[in-house]
């Protein structure tokens, strides 16, 4: 293959197929052959109008990538401990090194921008940006991780919403070995969380959904869950209050899009000095009725993350690594690249084929 094949999101719900020169490799950069891409509810953002950051569009989008190493330099091959061949994940964003946060150690909080799938256009060469193509160009400062060679392909894309997941759940909300964990929302993240909670030695795992999510809180009791709530037949803070004999939970971690009610109610079911974390985005939507007092008075604490860390990545591969037959249960759709539309617009239900789409993955084949 000489030229590298993209989806490009030209604009709102509209991909074009281009070609792309593969880049020449240096000294400290790389090519990677793509082999899928995950998608997760950014991905659908981003189809249907762009996101708050980044070049916009014309853009490939795809920021969960994995792929074989196609071409390296001599510096980056020593820097990343991996060769032609070998099978890599590169985390989404591309870190500065120098601002605040990257000195900090947070990544997460880069200022510079730059990344896979979110960031850079396709005017921004060489253009290569995203995992909806053949092939991804790998920066210099690119944060690479070696991937075990025998996971199959959708069970290996569900390493970044795993990573996302340990990290909020145990890195950041702190489940440990006895820990009384309510994760609200059973989507993919909130899955792989109840599998990365019980992975940490919580105690009691708690998932909450609604009267729709029928299938998946049954999935998150096959993956962990000591217990699950359906927030639409029953109280769920009555229900955390006589699972856990009244002392309440010491992290509750809020995945669910767009609700407010998992907020609220979550302040409610944590012990003194339990831990919130908010991982969910609400499309910009305000919250009334917050008891600041109650906050304050039972020292709670707020947090918000995005995305995964590296170490949460490694804690991931490993995971994978351990269960891919039961982590795999997530696994509902794969889709070839030439099937983009199809497999984003399954990810955002405009296409319901019957199968309830919680983990997709999009492979770089095309017919
Ligand atoms: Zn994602
Ligand atoms: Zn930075």
């Amino acid at each position: 293959m000489t030229k590298a094949v993209a989806a490009v999101l030209d604009g709102p719900r509209e991909f074009t197929f281009r070609d792309f020169a593969i880049p020449r490799v240096g000294d400290d950069d790389a090519v990677v052959r793509v082999e899928a891409s995950g998608l997760c509810g950014t991905d659908y953002e981003q189809y249907l109008g762009g996101l708050s950051f980044g070049d916009g569009m014309p853009i490939i989008p795809g920021h969960e990538v994995l792929g074989h190493v196609e071409a390296i330099g001599a510096t980056a091959a020593k820097r990343w401990g991996v060769g032609v061949g070998d099978r890599i994940t590169v985390e989404p964003i591309i870190p500065c090194g120098v601002c605040a946060g990257c000195v900090e150690g947070a990544f997460t909080r880069c200022r510079a921008g730059l990344g896979y799938g979110m960031y850079q256009g396709t005017g921004r060469q060489p253009s290569l940006w995203g995992g909806y193509a053949t092939h991804v160009y790998l920066h210099s400062r690119a944060l690479v991780h070696k991937l075990p060679a025998d996971i199959p392909t959708d069970v290996m894309t569900l390493v970044n919403p795993l990573s996302n997941a340990i990290r909020w759940v145990h890195e950041v909300g702190g489940a440990s070995l006895g820990s009384t964990v309510v994760i609200a929302g059973p989507g993919q993240r909130g899955l792989l969380a109840a599998a990365a909670a019980k992975k940490a030695g919580a105690a009691e795992i708690i998932v909450t959904g609604t009267s729709a999510d029928h299938g998946r809180l049954e999935l998150a009791r096959a993956l962990g869950a000591t217990a699950t709530i359906d927030v639409d037949s029953e109280g769920a803070v009555e229900r955390v209050l006589e699972i856990t004999n009244g002392s309440m939970a010491d992290v509750v971690l809020d995945v669910s899009a767009g609700a407010m009610s998992p907020i609220l109610d979550g302040i409610r079911m944590l012990r003194r000095g339990g831990r919130l974390v908010l991982a969910g985005l609400k499309s910009g939507k305000m919250l009334n009725d917050v008891p600041i007092d109650d906050v304050v008075l039972s020292e709670i604490e707020l947090r918000g993350v995005v995305s995964g860390g590296y170490r949460s990545t490694e804690l991931a591969i490993d995971m994978l690594r351990t269960d891919p037959e039961g982590l795999g249960a997530l696994c509902s759709h794969t889709f070839r690249l030439d099937q983009v539309t199809t497999a984003v617009q399954t990810l955002g239900r405009e296409i319901n084929d019957g199968t309830d789409a919680v983990h997709i993955t999009l492979t770089s084949e095309l017919s």
